[in-house]
Protein backbone atom coordinates (compact mmCIF):
# COMPACT_ATOMS: atom_id res chain seq x y z
CA UNK A 1 0.00 0.00 0.00
CA UNK A 2 1.34 3.44 -0.98
CA UNK A 3 1.63 6.40 0.85
CA UNK A 4 1.13 8.42 -2.33
CA UNK A 5 0.88 8.01 -5.38
CA UNK A 6 1.47 10.13 -7.91
CA UNK A 7 2.00 10.80 -11.91
CA UNK A 8 5.32 11.45 -11.36
CA UNK A 9 8.50 10.53 -8.55
CA UNK A 10 11.05 13.15 -8.98
CA UNK A 11 14.22 12.29 -6.33
CA UNK A 12 17.04 14.77 -5.97
CA UNK A 13 16.07 18.07 -5.12
CA UNK A 14 18.89 20.02 -6.62
CA UNK A 15 18.38 22.56 -9.44
CA UNK A 16 17.92 19.57 -11.96
CA UNK A 17 15.37 17.90 -10.27
CA UNK A 18 13.39 21.22 -8.69
CA UNK A 19 13.08 22.77 -12.68
CA UNK A 20 12.04 19.36 -14.00
CA UNK A 21 9.03 19.06 -11.36
CA UNK A 22 8.24 22.77 -11.97
CA UNK A 23 7.93 22.18 -15.08
CA UNK A 24 5.74 18.99 -14.65
CA UNK A 25 3.76 20.89 -12.35
CA UNK A 26 2.49 23.39 -14.59
CA UNK A 27 2.15 20.94 -17.47
CA UNK A 28 -0.86 19.36 -14.82
CA UNK A 29 0.65 16.27 -13.63
CA UNK A 30 1.27 15.56 -10.00
CA UNK A 31 4.14 15.22 -8.54
CA UNK A 32 6.78 14.73 -5.86
CA UNK A 33 10.18 15.57 -4.94
CA UNK A 34 12.32 13.17 -2.36
CA UNK A 35 15.73 14.67 -1.17
CA UNK A 36 18.03 12.44 0.91
CA UNK A 37 19.53 15.58 2.69
CA UNK A 38 17.70 17.81 5.38
CA UNK A 39 17.93 21.16 2.52
CA UNK A 40 17.05 21.72 -1.20
CA UNK A 41 19.98 23.17 -3.77
CA UNK A 42 22.26 20.05 -3.81
CA UNK A 43 25.49 21.88 -4.91
CA UNK A 44 24.32 25.19 -4.39
CA UNK A 45 23.73 26.14 -0.93
CA UNK A 46 24.35 29.41 0.45
CA UNK A 47 24.81 29.79 4.59
CA UNK A 48 26.04 32.13 6.88
CA UNK A 49 29.22 31.03 8.69
CA UNK A 50 30.95 33.24 11.28
CA UNK A 51 27.94 36.36 10.59
CA UNK A 52 29.13 35.99 6.55
CA UNK A 53 27.05 34.88 4.02
CA UNK A 54 28.73 32.30 1.90
CA UNK A 55 28.07 30.47 -1.37
CA UNK A 56 29.08 27.20 -0.73
CA UNK A 57 28.71 25.72 -3.76
CA UNK A 58 28.11 27.31 -7.36
CA UNK A 59 27.28 31.29 -7.63
CA UNK A 60 28.37 32.73 -10.73
CA UNK A 61 26.32 33.78 -13.94
CA UNK A 62 27.25 34.68 -16.94
CA UNK A 63 25.71 36.42 -20.16
CA UNK A 64 25.07 33.23 -22.31
CA UNK A 65 23.00 31.46 -19.75
CA UNK A 66 20.08 31.76 -20.99
CA UNK A 67 17.93 29.37 -19.03
CA UNK A 68 19.50 30.12 -16.08
CA UNK A 69 18.67 34.10 -17.15
CA UNK A 70 15.03 33.03 -17.75
CA UNK A 71 14.53 31.26 -14.33
CA UNK A 72 16.25 33.81 -12.99
CA UNK A 73 13.38 36.21 -13.93
CA UNK A 74 10.92 33.95 -13.17
CA UNK A 75 11.54 33.72 -9.86
CA UNK A 76 11.61 37.20 -9.41
CA UNK A 77 16.16 37.10 -8.70
CA UNK A 78 18.48 39.84 -8.68
CA UNK A 79 21.92 40.13 -9.84
CA UNK A 80 24.95 42.16 -9.47
CA UNK A 81 28.53 42.21 -11.00
CA UNK A 82 31.33 40.99 -9.81
CA UNK A 83 34.04 43.36 -7.96
CA UNK A 84 36.85 43.18 -11.38
CA UNK A 85 38.22 47.16 -10.61
CA UNK A 86 41.57 46.97 -10.99
CA UNK A 87 45.19 44.73 -11.88
CA UNK A 88 45.03 41.15 -11.38
CA UNK A 89 47.85 39.25 -10.84
CA UNK A 90 49.69 36.30 -12.18
CA UNK A 91 52.39 34.19 -10.97
CA UNK A 92 54.74 32.50 -13.68
CA UNK A 93 56.74 29.14 -14.65
CA UNK A 94 59.47 31.55 -13.31
CA UNK A 95 58.08 32.43 -9.72
CA UNK A 96 57.68 35.94 -10.52
CA UNK A 97 54.38 37.52 -9.37
CA UNK A 98 53.68 40.06 -12.84
CA UNK A 99 50.28 42.66 -12.56
CA UNK A 100 48.35 43.02 -15.46
CA UNK A 101 44.40 43.85 -16.80
CA UNK A 102 42.48 42.71 -19.32
CA UNK A 103 42.49 38.84 -20.37
CA UNK A 104 46.18 38.67 -21.43
CA UNK A 105 48.35 36.53 -18.73
CA UNK A 106 51.70 38.64 -18.80
CA UNK A 107 53.78 35.69 -20.18
CA UNK A 108 56.83 35.93 -22.58
CA UNK A 109 56.03 36.84 -25.87
CA UNK A 110 56.35 33.32 -27.26
CA UNK A 111 54.37 31.92 -24.73
CA UNK A 112 51.71 34.21 -25.70
CA UNK A 113 52.24 32.99 -29.37
CA UNK A 114 51.68 29.56 -28.36
CA UNK A 115 48.76 30.30 -25.90
CA UNK A 116 47.14 32.37 -28.63
CA UNK A 117 47.94 29.26 -30.98
CA UNK A 118 45.82 26.81 -29.04
CA UNK A 119 43.30 28.88 -27.76
CA UNK A 120 42.89 29.21 -32.08
CA UNK A 121 42.70 25.44 -31.91
CA UNK A 122 40.64 24.67 -29.16
CA UNK A 123 37.99 27.28 -30.48
CA UNK A 124 38.18 25.58 -33.79
CA UNK A 125 37.53 22.25 -32.36
CA UNK A 126 34.52 23.08 -30.16
CA UNK A 127 32.87 25.48 -33.23
CA UNK A 128 32.94 21.61 -35.10
CA UNK A 129 31.15 20.33 -32.13
CA UNK A 130 27.32 20.02 -31.09
CA UNK A 131 27.76 20.29 -27.07
CA UNK A 132 25.08 17.62 -26.87
CA UNK A 133 26.25 15.27 -29.12
CA UNK A 134 30.76 15.01 -28.62
CA UNK A 135 31.15 12.09 -30.21
CA UNK A 136 29.40 13.05 -33.44
CA UNK A 137 32.32 15.73 -34.37
CA UNK A 138 34.67 14.90 -36.95
CA UNK A 139 37.96 13.08 -35.41
CA UNK A 140 36.09 12.56 -31.91
CA UNK A 141 37.23 8.94 -31.45
CA UNK A 142 41.28 9.72 -31.91
CA UNK A 143 40.41 13.29 -29.19
CA UNK A 144 38.36 10.96 -27.04
CA UNK A 145 41.70 8.43 -26.86
CA UNK A 146 44.13 10.58 -25.89
CA UNK A 147 44.27 12.77 -22.72
CA UNK A 148 44.05 16.16 -23.07
CA UNK A 149 47.79 16.48 -21.40
CA UNK A 150 49.17 14.58 -24.02
CA UNK A 151 47.33 16.84 -26.92
CA UNK A 152 48.47 19.87 -25.14
CA UNK A 153 52.07 18.12 -25.45
CA UNK A 154 51.40 16.97 -29.30
CA UNK A 155 50.26 20.26 -29.78
CA UNK A 156 52.59 23.13 -28.05
CA UNK A 157 56.40 22.65 -27.22
CA UNK A 158 56.01 25.88 -24.64
CA UNK A 159 55.53 24.78 -21.35
CA UNK A 160 54.60 27.63 -19.76
CA UNK A 161 51.08 27.86 -22.29
CA UNK A 162 50.62 24.81 -21.60
CA UNK A 163 50.38 25.11 -18.05
CA UNK A 164 47.77 27.76 -18.52
CA UNK A 165 45.66 26.60 -20.88
CA UNK A 166 45.66 22.97 -19.46
CA UNK A 167 44.22 25.37 -15.98
CA UNK A 168 41.75 26.58 -17.77
CA UNK A 169 40.11 23.42 -18.26
CA UNK A 170 41.57 20.66 -15.96
CA UNK A 171 42.24 22.87 -12.83
CA UNK A 172 39.77 25.39 -13.31
CA UNK A 173 37.03 22.93 -14.58
CA UNK A 174 36.65 19.49 -14.56
CA UNK A 175 39.16 19.70 -11.29
CA UNK A 176 40.81 17.15 -12.82
CA UNK A 177 44.47 16.24 -13.37
CA UNK A 178 44.95 17.19 -17.25
CA UNK A 179 46.21 13.42 -17.78
CA UNK A 180 43.11 11.64 -16.52
CA UNK A 181 40.61 12.94 -19.01
CA UNK A 182 40.59 12.59 -22.83
CA UNK A 183 41.41 15.88 -25.09
CA UNK A 184 37.58 15.44 -26.57
CA UNK A 185 36.47 15.62 -22.72
CA UNK A 186 38.23 19.14 -22.93
CA UNK A 187 37.17 20.11 -26.28
CA UNK A 188 33.22 19.53 -24.72
CA UNK A 189 34.33 21.77 -21.97
CA UNK A 190 34.56 24.18 -24.47
CA UNK A 191 31.87 23.86 -26.53
CA UNK A 192 29.01 23.79 -23.14
CA UNK A 193 30.68 27.23 -22.48
CA UNK A 194 30.19 28.53 -26.24
CA UNK A 195 34.14 28.37 -27.06
CA UNK A 196 36.93 27.92 -25.30
CA UNK A 197 37.28 31.66 -25.71
CA UNK A 198 34.17 32.20 -23.07
CA UNK A 199 35.51 29.43 -20.78
CA UNK A 200 38.60 31.34 -20.13
CA UNK A 201 37.17 34.93 -20.13
CA UNK A 202 36.71 35.58 -16.53
CA UNK A 203 34.66 39.12 -17.49
CA UNK A 204 32.40 36.51 -19.22
CA UNK A 205 32.10 32.99 -17.53
CA UNK A 206 31.97 34.12 -13.86
CA UNK A 207 30.12 37.83 -14.57
CA UNK A 208 27.19 38.08 -12.13
CA UNK A 209 26.09 36.85 -8.83
CA UNK A 210 22.73 36.44 -7.34
CA UNK A 211 21.59 38.83 -4.75
CA UNK A 212 20.79 36.51 -1.70
CA UNK A 213 23.25 33.52 -3.63
CA UNK A 214 22.47 31.23 -5.83
CA UNK A 215 20.83 28.45 -3.85
CA UNK A 216 17.74 30.74 -4.30
CA UNK A 217 16.40 29.62 -7.33
CA UNK A 218 16.28 26.01 -5.89
CA UNK A 219 14.73 27.62 -2.48
CA UNK A 220 12.11 29.63 -4.32
CA UNK A 221 11.42 26.70 -6.79
CA UNK A 222 11.08 24.71 -3.71
CA UNK A 223 8.48 27.41 -2.22
CA UNK A 224 6.94 26.99 -4.85
CA UNK A 225 6.17 23.72 -5.53
CA UNK A 226 5.57 23.41 -1.66
CA UNK A 227 4.15 20.27 0.17
CA UNK A 228 5.54 18.38 -3.02
CA UNK A 229 8.77 18.55 -1.82
CA UNK A 230 9.98 16.38 1.20
CA UNK A 231 13.28 16.28 1.87
CA UNK A 232 15.49 14.12 4.41
CA UNK A 233 14.02 10.65 2.23
CA UNK A 234 16.98 8.91 0.68
CA UNK A 235 15.89 7.10 -1.87
CA UNK A 236 17.11 3.37 -1.41
CA UNK A 237 15.44 1.29 -3.65
CA UNK A 238 13.48 1.32 -6.72
CA UNK A 239 11.31 -1.41 -8.21
CA UNK A 240 10.23 -0.52 -11.78
CA UNK A 241 8.01 -2.22 -14.50
CA UNK A 242 7.22 -0.81 -18.06
CA UNK A 243 4.48 0.86 -16.90
CA UNK A 244 5.80 2.61 -13.64
CA UNK A 245 8.05 2.25 -10.25
CA UNK A 246 7.79 1.85 -7.31
CA UNK A 247 10.35 3.39 -4.23
CA UNK A 248 11.43 2.92 -0.61
CA UNK A 249 12.94 5.56 1.30
CA UNK A 250 12.90 4.44 5.27
CA UNK A 251 9.51 3.93 5.77
CA UNK A 252 7.58 5.89 2.97
CA UNK A 253 6.86 3.75 -0.28
CA UNK A 254 5.16 5.94 -2.91
CA UNK A 255 4.14 4.68 -6.68
CA UNK A 256 4.70 6.72 -9.83
CA UNK A 257 4.13 6.66 -13.32
CA UNK A 258 7.38 8.11 -14.29
CA UNK A 259 10.23 8.53 -12.10
CA UNK A 260 13.25 11.28 -12.58
CA UNK A 261 16.14 10.31 -11.28
CA UNK A 262 18.05 13.74 -11.30
CA UNK A 263 20.73 12.92 -9.34
CA UNK A 264 24.77 12.47 -10.51
CA UNK A 265 25.98 10.02 -11.73
CA UNK A 266 27.78 8.68 -8.85
CA UNK A 267 24.85 8.79 -6.78
CA UNK A 268 23.00 6.67 -9.15
CA UNK A 269 25.16 3.64 -8.52
CA UNK A 270 24.29 4.21 -4.70
CA UNK A 271 20.28 3.12 -5.23
CA UNK A 272 19.72 -0.47 -5.64
CA UNK A 273 17.13 -1.30 -8.84
CA UNK A 274 15.02 -4.25 -9.22
CA UNK A 275 14.78 -5.54 -11.64
CA UNK A 276 18.71 -4.02 -11.86
CA UNK A 277 19.23 -1.05 -14.35
CA UNK A 278 20.20 -2.22 -17.92
CA UNK A 279 24.02 -3.44 -17.85
CA UNK A 280 24.67 -0.17 -19.92
CA UNK A 281 23.49 2.09 -17.83
CA UNK A 282 24.86 1.34 -14.39
CA UNK A 283 28.41 0.75 -16.49
CA UNK A 284 27.83 4.31 -18.28
CA UNK A 285 27.53 6.04 -14.55
CA UNK A 286 30.70 3.72 -13.33
CA UNK A 287 32.69 5.47 -16.27
CA UNK A 288 32.10 9.01 -15.24
CA UNK A 289 33.24 10.55 -11.75
CA UNK A 290 33.67 13.69 -10.08
CA UNK A 291 36.57 15.79 -10.42
CA UNK A 292 38.05 17.86 -6.77
CA UNK A 293 38.52 21.27 -5.72
CA UNK A 294 38.15 23.06 -2.47
CA UNK A 295 36.56 26.55 -2.41
CA UNK A 296 38.43 28.28 0.24
CA UNK A 297 36.50 31.97 1.47
CA UNK A 298 38.62 34.35 3.72
CA UNK A 299 37.18 37.59 4.79
CA UNK A 300 38.80 40.39 5.82
CA UNK A 301 37.92 43.42 7.10
CA UNK A 302 37.67 45.56 4.23
CA UNK A 303 38.51 44.21 1.13
CA UNK A 304 42.31 45.46 1.01
CA UNK A 305 43.50 44.45 -2.09
CA UNK A 306 41.20 47.18 -3.57
CA UNK A 307 42.99 50.37 -1.76
CA UNK A 308 46.36 48.38 -3.25
CA UNK A 309 44.73 48.94 -6.98
CA UNK A 310 43.89 45.26 -7.23
CA UNK A 311 41.31 43.32 -8.29
CA UNK A 312 41.32 40.79 -6.27
CA UNK A 313 41.42 38.27 -9.37
CA UNK A 314 44.59 35.90 -9.91
CA UNK A 315 46.05 33.02 -11.72
CA UNK A 316 48.90 30.48 -11.71
CA UNK A 317 49.00 27.19 -12.83
CA UNK A 318 51.79 26.89 -10.04
CA UNK A 319 50.52 28.24 -7.21
CA UNK A 320 48.68 26.33 -4.62
CA UNK A 321 45.79 28.39 -5.15
CA UNK A 322 45.34 28.57 -8.52
CA UNK A 323 42.74 31.01 -9.30
CA UNK A 324 41.36 33.63 -7.02
CA UNK A 325 38.57 36.45 -6.91
CA UNK A 326 37.22 39.40 -5.07
CA UNK A 327 33.98 37.67 -3.50
CA UNK A 328 32.65 40.48 -1.78
CA UNK A 329 28.89 40.09 -1.18
CA UNK A 330 26.32 42.43 -2.58
CA UNK A 331 25.97 45.75 0.34
CA UNK A 332 29.06 44.47 2.52
CA UNK A 333 31.69 46.80 4.24
CA UNK A 334 34.06 43.64 4.60
CA UNK A 335 35.71 42.23 1.79
CA UNK A 336 35.62 38.63 0.57
CA UNK A 337 38.45 36.60 -1.00
CA UNK A 338 37.65 33.37 -3.11
CA UNK A 339 40.48 31.23 -4.12
CA UNK A 340 40.74 27.38 -5.45
CA UNK A 341 42.51 24.32 -4.97
CA UNK A 342 41.93 21.99 -7.22
CA UNK A 343 42.88 18.09 -7.91
CA UNK A 344 46.52 16.51 -7.45
CA UNK A 345 46.63 19.76 -5.04
CA UNK A 346 43.40 19.47 -3.18
CA UNK A 347 44.17 15.58 -2.49
CA UNK A 348 47.77 16.64 -1.02
CA UNK A 349 46.43 19.96 0.98
CA UNK A 350 43.53 17.30 2.08
CA UNK A 351 46.04 15.09 3.80
CA UNK A 352 47.21 17.72 5.68
CA UNK A 353 46.21 18.89 9.48
CA UNK A 354 42.97 22.01 8.98
CA UNK A 355 46.06 24.14 10.59
CA UNK A 356 48.96 23.81 8.62
CA UNK A 357 46.09 23.52 5.55
CA UNK A 358 45.37 26.76 6.28
CA UNK A 359 48.48 28.17 6.63
CA UNK A 360 49.39 27.10 3.21
CA UNK A 361 46.16 28.36 1.88
CA UNK A 362 46.61 31.25 3.22
CA UNK A 363 50.43 31.79 2.04
CA UNK A 364 49.45 31.57 -1.43
CA UNK A 365 46.67 33.89 -1.20
CA UNK A 366 49.42 35.93 0.20
CA UNK A 367 51.85 35.87 -2.55
CA UNK A 368 48.85 37.24 -4.72
CA UNK A 369 47.40 39.89 -2.33
CA UNK A 370 50.47 40.72 -0.39
CA UNK A 371 50.75 39.65 3.28
CA UNK A 372 47.58 41.23 4.82
CA UNK A 373 45.58 38.10 3.20
CA UNK A 374 47.24 35.80 5.63
CA UNK A 375 45.07 37.12 8.72
CA UNK A 376 41.30 36.87 7.60
CA UNK A 377 38.33 37.06 10.26
CA UNK A 378 37.32 34.57 8.85
CA UNK A 379 37.88 31.68 6.74
CA UNK A 380 36.19 28.60 5.61
CA UNK A 381 36.87 25.51 3.04
CA UNK A 382 34.03 24.25 1.38
CA UNK A 383 35.15 20.75 0.75
CA UNK A 384 32.62 18.65 -0.89
CA UNK A 385 34.62 15.46 -1.09
CA UNK A 386 33.29 14.92 2.64
CA UNK A 387 29.37 14.89 0.69
CA UNK A 388 28.55 11.20 0.68
CA UNK A 389 25.61 12.14 -2.31
CA UNK A 390 28.32 13.81 -4.51
CA UNK A 391 31.91 13.42 -3.60
CA UNK A 392 33.75 16.28 -5.46
CA UNK A 393 33.00 19.21 -6.85
CA UNK A 394 32.10 21.01 -9.26
CA UNK A 395 30.38 17.97 -11.73
CA UNK A 396 31.55 14.83 -12.61
CA UNK A 397 33.09 13.60 -16.43
CA UNK A 398 34.02 10.76 -18.12
CA UNK A 399 37.26 8.71 -18.38
CA UNK A 400 39.57 8.24 -21.11
CA UNK A 401 37.23 7.14 -24.05
CA UNK A 402 34.17 7.28 -22.19
CA UNK A 403 32.17 9.79 -23.80
CA UNK A 404 32.32 8.40 -27.37
CA UNK A 405 31.91 4.80 -25.63
CA UNK A 406 28.65 5.71 -23.45
CA UNK A 407 28.13 8.95 -24.16
CA UNK A 408 25.47 8.01 -27.00
CA UNK A 409 23.35 6.09 -24.29
CA UNK A 410 23.52 8.47 -22.06
CA UNK A 411 20.37 10.01 -22.04
CA UNK A 412 18.24 6.94 -22.49
CA UNK A 413 15.32 6.42 -20.45
CA UNK A 414 15.32 2.43 -18.80
CA UNK A 415 11.53 1.72 -18.73
CA UNK A 416 9.59 4.54 -16.87
CA UNK A 417 13.12 5.70 -15.51
CA UNK A 418 14.48 9.21 -16.49
CA UNK A 419 18.05 9.71 -15.15
CA UNK A 420 19.67 13.45 -15.19
CA UNK A 421 21.68 16.16 -13.96
CA UNK A 422 23.99 18.93 -14.87
CA UNK A 423 26.51 16.25 -15.18
CA UNK A 424 25.12 14.62 -18.91
CA UNK A 425 24.15 18.22 -20.28
CA UNK A 426 25.28 19.92 -23.56
CA UNK A 427 24.94 23.45 -23.13
CA UNK A 428 25.86 24.30 -19.92
CA UNK A 429 27.38 21.23 -18.67
CA UNK A 430 28.40 21.21 -14.79
CA UNK A 431 26.94 24.71 -14.31
CA UNK A 432 23.58 25.11 -13.21
CA UNK A 433 22.16 26.06 -16.47
CA UNK A 434 23.12 23.16 -17.36
CA UNK A 435 21.20 21.72 -15.06
CA UNK A 436 18.13 23.78 -15.83
CA UNK A 437 18.03 22.66 -19.37
CA UNK A 438 18.44 19.16 -18.90
CA UNK A 439 15.72 19.71 -16.21
CA UNK A 440 13.03 21.07 -18.76
CA UNK A 441 14.41 18.26 -21.22
CA UNK A 442 13.49 15.15 -18.51
CA UNK A 443 10.17 16.83 -17.97
CA UNK A 444 9.60 17.28 -21.69
CA UNK A 445 10.15 13.50 -22.35
CA UNK A 446 7.73 12.88 -20.02
CA UNK A 447 5.14 15.17 -20.96
CA UNK A 448 5.92 14.64 -24.73
CA UNK A 449 5.64 10.78 -24.34
C1 LIG B 1 31.93 24.36 -5.07
C2 LIG B 1 31.08 24.44 -6.29
C3 LIG B 1 31.13 25.58 -7.08
C4 LIG B 1 30.36 25.67 -8.25
N1 LIG B 1 30.36 26.84 -8.96
C5 LIG B 1 29.42 27.02 -9.95
C6 LIG B 1 29.21 28.30 -10.51
O1 LIG B 1 29.84 29.30 -10.10
N2 LIG B 1 28.26 28.42 -11.50
C7 LIG B 1 27.53 27.34 -11.92
O2 LIG B 1 26.67 27.51 -12.80
N3 LIG B 1 27.71 26.12 -11.39
C8 LIG B 1 28.61 25.94 -10.40
N4 LIG B 1 28.75 24.72 -9.79
C9 LIG B 1 28.02 23.56 -10.34
C10 LIG B 1 26.53 23.58 -9.99
O3 LIG B 1 26.36 23.90 -8.63
C11 LIG B 1 25.94 22.23 -10.33
O4 LIG B 1 26.22 21.90 -11.69
C12 LIG B 1 24.41 22.16 -10.15
O5 LIG B 1 24.00 22.81 -8.97
C13 LIG B 1 23.99 20.70 -10.16
O6 LIG B 1 22.58 20.60 -10.00
P1 LIG B 1 21.88 19.17 -10.12
O7 LIG B 1 20.47 19.34 -9.67
O8 LIG B 1 22.11 18.61 -11.47
O9 LIG B 1 22.65 18.21 -9.09
P2 LIG B 1 22.78 18.36 -7.51
O10 LIG B 1 22.83 19.79 -7.14
O11 LIG B 1 23.91 17.50 -7.10
O12 LIG B 1 21.39 17.77 -6.96
C14 LIG B 1 21.17 16.41 -6.77
C15 LIG B 1 20.35 16.23 -5.51
O13 LIG B 1 20.01 14.86 -5.39
C16 LIG B 1 20.09 14.47 -4.01
N5 LIG B 1 20.23 13.02 -3.97
C17 LIG B 1 21.27 12.26 -4.41
N6 LIG B 1 21.00 10.95 -4.25
C18 LIG B 1 19.75 10.87 -3.71
C19 LIG B 1 18.91 9.78 -3.32
N7 LIG B 1 19.29 8.51 -3.47
N8 LIG B 1 17.69 10.07 -2.79
C20 LIG B 1 17.26 11.37 -2.65
N9 LIG B 1 18.02 12.43 -3.01
C21 LIG B 1 19.25 12.19 -3.54
C22 LIG B 1 21.30 15.25 -3.52
O14 LIG B 1 21.29 15.38 -2.11
C23 LIG B 1 21.13 16.59 -4.23
O15 LIG B 1 20.37 17.50 -3.48
C24 LIG B 1 29.52 24.59 -8.63
C25 LIG B 1 29.48 23.44 -7.84
C26 LIG B 1 30.23 23.36 -6.67
C27 LIG B 1 30.13 22.14 -5.83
Amino acid sequence: MSDHDVDVLVVGAGATGLSAAYALQAAGRTVLVLESRERVGGRLWTEEVDGVDLEIGGQWVSPDQDALLAMLDELGLETFERHREGESVYVGLDGERRTFTGEQLPVPPRVESAMARLTTSLDELAAQMDPARPWDMPGARELDQVTFLGWLEQSCDEPEARDNIGMFIAQAMLTKPAHTFSALQAVHMAASAGSFSNLVDSEFILDRRVVGGLQQVPLRLAERLGSAVRTGHDVEKVRWTDDGVTVTSGDLTVSALHLVLAIPPTAVTRVRFEPPLPSIQRETRQHQSFGQVIKVHATYETPFWREAGLSGTAFSPYEVVHEAYDNTNHDESRGTLVGFVSDLRADAVLAMPAATRREVILASLSTYFGPSASAPLTYFESDWTSEELGSGAYGSSFDIGGLTRFGPRLREPAGPIQIGSSDVAGLGFQHVDGALRVGAELAQAIIAG
